[in-house]
Parts: structure tokens; C-alpha cells; sequence
């Protein structure tokens, strides 16, 4: 799963979430990513801190492709979906808090059993997981702050 964070050709900033980066590419050449306050299907990625992806998948940077109109595509709640993919990853995944480098650590080298876990890190920490191959998804703080 990779989180990206959207723009539209009026400036709206939204996220979408896509199964791969071809998925996203798909989505977005056959206009299937509307953008939720004006439905603008003319939507571009843009650089952020909330762009959490594995190593091994950071996408190439892509050359806008040609958009067409489709009046009947579905207009995705990017939103709604985003709340639900995560709320059902907060309910499958043990709460580690702050122990969550350490965690995951333990678990890429085998060293616990495989699990899901979910919990805090600092930019620093995350640098050096995703450094060691360590792979995880980082969440605005916005979706979880009820949900702990
Ligand atoms: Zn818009």
C-alpha cells in the first residue's frame, strides 16, 4: 500500500492510496483519481513527508500523461477509503508505542515472530529503518490521534 499525497490542477491537496505505483499510474491515466473537493481528474503527486513507501518500491518519477474525460468514473472518497485501510490496520496490528524501531527490528531479522505492529517513531528512527531494508508505512498523526 502507498500513500501519496495529491494534488489537483486548482491546488486541492488530498491523499490517495494505491496498491502500487502502476496502480496509481493506471488510475490516474484512465482519470479514475478525482480530486474530492472538485473533481478534477488533472491530479499530479506532490513531494511530501507523508509519502511513506518500501525501498524497494519508491517509484521512478513520472512524466505526466495525457488525461481524459470520463463523466461517469467513479469519484473515489479518498478520504473515507484512507480512514478505513487504516483503522482496519490499526485493528489487525499490536500497539508497540515507542518500542516500534526496536520492534520492527526484531521482526525483520527474525528475531521475533512475524507480526503486524503499529506505534511511534521519530524521523530519525524511521530514516535508519528504511535505511535497513525495514519495511512499514508511516501515517499522519491526523488519522490515528482518536484511535490509540
Ligand atoms: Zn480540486
Amino acid at each position: 500500500m502507498i500513500v501519496y499525497d495529491l494534488i489537483c490542477a486548482q491546488q486541492h491537496r488530498f491523499e490517495g492510496w494505491f496498491g502500487s505505483s502502476e496502480e496509481f499510474t493506471r488510475q490516474r491515466g484512465d482519470a479514475l483519481i478525482r480530486c474530492p473537493m472538485c473533481d478534477d481528474a488533472k491530479i499530479e503527486r506532490r513531494p511530501s513527508a507523508n509519502i511513506q513507501v518500501g525501498r524497494a518500491t519508491i517509484p521512478a518519477p513520472e512524466t505526466p500523461s495525457p488525461v481524459t474525460e470520463h463523466k461517469d468514473a467513479p469519484v473515489a472518497n479518498v478520504e473515507a477509503q484512507a480512514l478505513k485501510v487504516i483503522r482496519r490496520l490499526i485493528a489487525e496490528t499490536d500497539n508497540v508505542g515507542r518500542a516500534f524501531p526496536e520492534e520492527a527490528r526484531k521482526i525483520h531479522y527474525e528475531e521475533a515472530p512475524k507480526r503486524g505492529i503499529r506505534g511511534q517513531a521519530t524521523h530519525e528512527e524511521a530514516d535508519a529503518l528504511r535505511e535497513e531494508g525495514i519495511e512499514f508505512m508511516s501515517v499522519p498523526d491526523l488519522f490515528t490521534r482518536d484511535l490509540n
